[in-house]
């Protein structure tokens, strides 16, 4: 069936244009699927993840591409960006962050609910970037914890939809009892999270 536009220069059959998610891990028979509760959950957030743009400067200005209709981050399950740090759980820290932004990210990233990833989109908020200066952070990894880190300067939107992919692929097989675990407690502790 082609796509009921008249303008396609090429009618496309209307199902190959649907990407499906992989199915989970499980026994199939005749009328039964089984799988752990696990694998059901984390199949359901990595494919609806809600992104918090925390954008300063030119990063932002890809990701506002990564967002448009050639590149369209929500074919990953991903286009309701929120502002509301409570409604979010991806993080995606997009810019130079100087320091005195430091406290004012933390506490965004306090806002979240658990769980909650992060993904350093772009030199300047993996490691400060060209700016080696006394007023720019570092690398955000300095005041919260990084699941990802996007190179580039600026990334392309490919670099970042990549980032997403690696993130979906954390959150699809993240335990649920990790947030609960030790390590991960340290983990926050190393950062003055309690
Ligand atoms: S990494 Fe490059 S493009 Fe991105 S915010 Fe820093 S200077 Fe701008």
């Amino acid at each position: 069936m082609a796509r009921p536009v008249s303008y396609n220069l090429i009618n496309k059959p209307l199902e190959t244009d649907i990407s499906m998610v992989d199915m989970p891990d499980g026994n199939i028979g005749e009328g039964f699927f089984a799988t752990s509760l696990n694998k059901v959950i984390g199949l359901a957030r990595r494919n609806s993840i809600w992104p918090l743009p925390f954008a300063t400067s030119c990063c932002g200005i890809e990701f506002m591409a990564t967002m448009g209709s050639h590149y369209d981050l929500g074919r990953f399950g991903s286009e309701r960006v929120g502002f509301s740090p409570r409604q979010c759980d991806l993080l995606m820290v997009m810019g130079t962050i100087a320091k005195k932004m430091g406290p004012v990210l933390k506490l965004v990233y306090l806002q979240m609910a658990e769980p909650r990833w992060v993904m350093a989109v772009g030199a300047c908020a993996s490691s400060g970037g060209i700016f080696d200066t006394y007023s720019v952070l570092q690398g955000i990894d300095q005041v919260i914890p990084v699941d990802v880190y996007v190179p580039g300067c600026p990334p392309r939107p490919e670099a970042i939809i990549d980032g997403l992919i690696r993130i979906q692929e954390l959150v699809g097989k993240e335990s649920l009892r990790r947030r609960n675990g030790d390590k991960y407690k340290a983990l926050l502790e190393s950062y003055g999270i309690q």
